[in-house]
């Protein structure tokens, strides 16, 4: 089996690097199954584990401010620092050879690694798309997002006549699709005054199917509810060229907007992107079915920063907080394996269901292969994220219920 040469035992600290839904699960996952007698090191550029998997709350983000308390919850409270030492820092790279990750502020040497960095937006060169979009990949971007998008509702109200702001989101996946139809449910006169009007709210969906991967009567109950909340989709047309205040498709149609959003794909970060080995979709690290970078013992990757196959049928793991936290539980076992001399165990996902937010009080998606939607769904997904939020406030191990 891939990854079971218990020979190789490397020298010193397990550094994990990312306290996102799947490095803090692996640092204190280590650190357990390690008695604490592995040193575990956990970096990230933030203080605060970050509860992405809720950033497409657009209008209260908006309403919260600077107040991102909703969204974060401090390392400080959340690690037992007897067993895991936090550093904030930012990662600029990895020298896997000399067993060395470079931070910021200097070198930190490794016996053991565990990449968890997550992934960043991916424009796959389409001129001006970063320079003239927001997204909602990270905290600080859909902060910025709201208080943008505030703003536009601020001025509504002196808009020529009827007109109303017009918002682009750009991705027909999960992400467009919960950001689409939060920002067309909110109530902006809430936030941004009396004055102001409803935004007009487009989702271009790109060539891809809208919804892709979802049971045929979610997306359908997802357009429904999409289309009641106002918003319109535009479907079948990759974007080719966005300038300020106007986008293109490849069909050559343009759209003026306001403000437009960038939910249209994820990539590796640089420091994983440069790594000198084998990588997949979007820079991705390929990692064998222990979880571990071939070639290289003791150095794993997991969650958003790895291509993770099946390894009876090659199915690719899929890029979400719930394949995040099941690899880093598996990650976690094989790191403190490498370390002890023992055999390494294959990690296999079993999906067991996603739910799409579709604005407050609504959702869709199907759990254990059954079909949810509406208040139900809702309520399921805020149950899901409200226990995960808990049980990581407690120090318990991350998990999605
Ligand atoms: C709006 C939105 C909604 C979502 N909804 C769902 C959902 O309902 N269910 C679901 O399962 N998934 C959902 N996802 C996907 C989910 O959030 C990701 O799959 C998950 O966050 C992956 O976990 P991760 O640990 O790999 O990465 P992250 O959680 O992104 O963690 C990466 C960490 O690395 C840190 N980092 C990155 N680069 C550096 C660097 N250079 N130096 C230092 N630190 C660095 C970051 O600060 C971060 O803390 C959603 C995503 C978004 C954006």
């Amino acid at each position: 089996m891939p990854g079971s040469d218990p020979t190789v035992r490397p020298e010193g600290p397990a550094v994990v690097l990312g306290a996102g839904y799947a490095g803090l699960a692996v640092a204190q996952g280590v650190a357990r199954r390690s008695r604490g007698r592995l040193p575990v090191v956990l970096v990230d550029r933030h203080p605060v584990h970050v509860l992405r998997t809720e950033l497409y709350e657009i209008g209260r983000l908006a309403r919260a401010g600077a107040d991102t308390g909703a969204w974060t919850l401090p390392l400080a409270r959340v690690l037992d620092r007897r067993s895991v030492e936090f550093r904030t820092g930012e990662v600029r790279a990895i020298d896997l050879p000399g067993r060395s990750v470079t931070l910021d502020s200097g070198p930190l040497p490794f016996g053991f690694l565990a990449i968890g960095l997550g992934n960043v937006a991916a424009y796959y060169g389409v001129p001006g798309a970063a320079e003239n979009t927001h997204s909602v990949y990270r905290l600080t971007a859909a902060q910025r997002l709201a208080a943008a998008l505030r703003e536009v509702e601020v001025r509504s109200g002196s808009l020529p006549g009827e007109r109303r702001p017009r918002v682009l989101v750009v991705g027909g996946g999960s992400t467009g699709t919960e950001v689409a139809a939060e920002i067309a449910a909110t109530d902006w006169r809430r936030i941004a005054g009396p004055g102001a009007r409803a935004p007009d709210v487009l989702l271009l969906t790109g060539s891809l199917p809208f919804l892709a991967g979802f049971p045929a009567d979610v997306v359908r109950r997802a357009r429904d509810v999409l289309r009641h909340r106002g918003v319109v989709l535009v479907e079948g047309w990759n974007v080719t060229n966005v300038d300020p205040g106007r986008l293109t498709i490849a069909d050559g149609s343009t759209f003026a907007f306001d403000l437009a959003i960038w939910c249209a794909g994820l990539e590796a970060p640089p420091p994983v992107r440069s790594l000198p080995v084998a990588h997949g979709r979007g820079g991705r690290v390929m990692v064998d079915p222990a979880l571990e970078v071939p070639g290289v013992p003791g150095v794993f990757a997991v969650g958003d920063s790895a291509q993770v196959p099946d390894p009876d049928t090659g199915a690719l793991a899929p890029g979400t907080a719930a394949a995040a936290l099941a690899e880093a539980k598996v990650a976690a076992a094989n790191l403190v394996a490498r370390w002890q001399g023992r055999p390494l165990a294959p990690f296999r996902y079993r999906e067991r269901g996603s739910l799409v937010s579709l604005g407050p009080g609504s959702a869709a998606g199907s759990v254990r292969s059954v079909t949810v939607w509406g208040s139900p769904a809702a309520l399921l997904k805020r149950l899901v994220e409200r226990d995960y939020a808990s049980s990581v406030g407690r120090g318990d191990p991350p998990h999605l219920s």
